[in-house]
């Protein structure tokens, strides 16, 4: 087989180094804001003395943390009621004051990195590569809506109109916002929701996700240091049943909500069936993520970006790619180099920073994913089959399928499907992504223009990625978010993404 070892990065490298081209260093709209650079985390390439440092820092905060207990249905009601309470004098807060708070909870995030390093590793069992890029994002969050919310909520726009008559157009908040979050960036998107609704105008009641808790517990604890009003900000901990309740209150002023499409669907449901206000509900779901490669590729470039789209995360990001779809000519080849960098991959303990993989998020997740792996071993062509250590861990697998549609649902782990197609059939490979009726993330390997603006323009898709991994949208430079089955289409991330919590406001005044 194709021994591709140089191209793994060895884990110092992988830490210091850039996953993402875009971190380092594409102009961006200098009058809104700078993401961070991977390198902020004062991690130099190679630079493993920092790394001692840090991890030794990880160690005296992985103390245990207070038990976090479910909240009841009384209870949410209770926040409901709350934050409708609070809604009014924060909506009144002046939007440089909330975008104040914001950037104040941003400093406070990287004065406190090790402590969540910690939590998303004991908690979220997320490798160190993994929690560094997950607490870069939480601060990315914070600063880029304080930013964004400093624009759009300052002071109304004036619209033209006949000589005698002001009209000003403004945003507001909505309400009570409830924020749904998934456990797989427990820090991450948590903040994301949390920040963009609080921005806006909104009172929010959180409801993270039931394995992740003690994250969301401190990240809450964070924003109300830095200044959110206790009376603003609710979190209400528990399971879907909880959830339920939350988007069943007759008072509520919307929904975002990021995790399965069959649970956007039932949150939808509700909304649509309640009496009262009708409410948006902004869903962020998952994805049948496709890659198409043809002939024209590079080869080492591509095993690098499918073993990254793939396998990172251990495969549980929304925006992983899951169907591989291999012109047959170099399809062998391809194939071989894939597996013979995924064989390298490291799996197990994720606070030792040398570990690619760690575990899934818990037995539940394992048990479904095994059954799909014993399924596709009896379906499909086994191309990497690996060994996972004992406890919730998964390696990664690579399956080759005679028709995509053999791969029917989402499967959230480190499992790769790949199909032949032939040059001349590329339409059908279209039609295939096409038929998921997912449309989140695509990946696209080509050198041929006039293929990758086909494929571009036919594709509804939120994020399409050309020549290069298909996961870790930076936020401000990639906004990220799908349509169809993948979600309704806001852009977390994005200059848009405030407007949609946002009620807008005209004021004609006959002066
Ligand atoms: N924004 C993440 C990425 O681009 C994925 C978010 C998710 O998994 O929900 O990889």
């Amino acid at each position: 087989r194709v021994s591709i070892v140089d191209l793994l990065r060895r884990p110092a490298e992988i830490i210091g180094a850039d996953n993402n081209p875009a971190h380092s260093g594409i102009p961006l709209p200098a009058d809104l804001y700078r993401p961070q650079r991977e390198n902020s985390h004062g991690i130099e390439f190679g630079e493993r003395k920092a790394l001692d440092a840090l991890t030794s820092a990880i160690a005296v905060e992985r103390k245990t943390s207070a038990a976090v207990s479910t909240s009841t249905t009384e209870q949410a009601n209770a926040a409901v009621a709350a934050a409708r309470r609070g809604f009014r004098a924060w909506n009144a807060t002046q939007a440089a004051r909330r975008a104040a708070i914001l950037d104040k909870a941003a400093d406070l995030l990287e004065q406190r990195r090790a402590r969540f390093l910690a939590l998303l590793q004991s908690e979220g069992g997320k490798t160190l590569d993994d929690a560094l890029s997950e607490v870069r994002e939480a601060i990315d969050f914070c600063r880029y809506y304080a930013a964004l919310g400093r624009k759009l909520f300052g002071k109304g726009e004036t619209m033209p109109g006949p000589t005698g008559e002001s009209n000003v157009l403004e945003l507001r908040g909505r309400g009570a916002f409830v924020a749904i979050s998934p456990w797989n960036f427990p820090l991450a998107i948590f903040l994301g929701q949390v920040t963009a609704v609080l921005m806006a105008g909104n009172a929010v009641i959180a409801k993270p996700a039931e394995q992740t808790p003690r994250i969301a517990a401190e990240a809450v604890a964070l924003l109300h240091e830095a200044g959110v009003p206790g009376s603003a900000l609710h979190l209400v901990q528990g399971d879907g049943t909880v959830g339920a309740a939350l988007v069943s209150h007759p008072a509520i002023a919307g929904v975002v909500f990021t995790g399965s499409t069959e649970v956007a669907r039932s949150i939808n449901r509700t909304l649509a069936a309640k009496d009262g206000p009708i409410v948006p509900l902004i869903a962020e779901t998952g994805g049948i993520n496709a890659m198409i490669v043809d002939a024209t590729a590079l080869p080492e470039q591509v095993a690098d970006d499918v073993v990254t789209s793939a396998f990172r995360s251990a495969g549980q990001r929304c925006s992983a790619l899951r169907l591989l779809f291999v012109q047959d000519d170099v399809a062998d080849r391809m194939i071989e180099m894939i597996a013979g960098a995924a064989r390298e991959l490291k799996i197990g303990d994720p606070t030792q920073p040398s570990t690619h993989i760690g575990p899934v998020i818990d037995a539940e997740a394992k048990q479904r994913l095994d059954a799909h792996i014993a399924q596709m071993k009896r379906e499909a062509r086994v191309h990497l089959a690996g060994e996972a250590p004992a406890g919730n861990f998964v390696a990664p697998h690579i399956f080759e399928l005679s028709a995509a549609s053999q791969l029917r649902e989402e499967v959230f782990g480190p499992i790769l499907h790949v199909v032949r197609y032939r040059a001349e059939r590329l339409g059908e490979v279209l039609s295939a992504i096409e038929a998921t009726g997912f449309g989140l993330t695509l990946g696209i390997h080509s050198r041929i223009d006039d293929t990758i603006e086909h494929v571009i323009d036919r594709l509804q898709v939120g994020n399409i990625y050309v020549n290069r991994n298909m996961i870790g949208a930076v936020v401000g430079v990639q906004p990220f978010g799908g349509s169809g089955l993948s979600g309704t289409g806001p852009k977390a991330g994005g200059p848009h993404y405030l407007t949609r919590f946002a009620t807008e406001q005209t004021v004609t005044i006959n002066t």
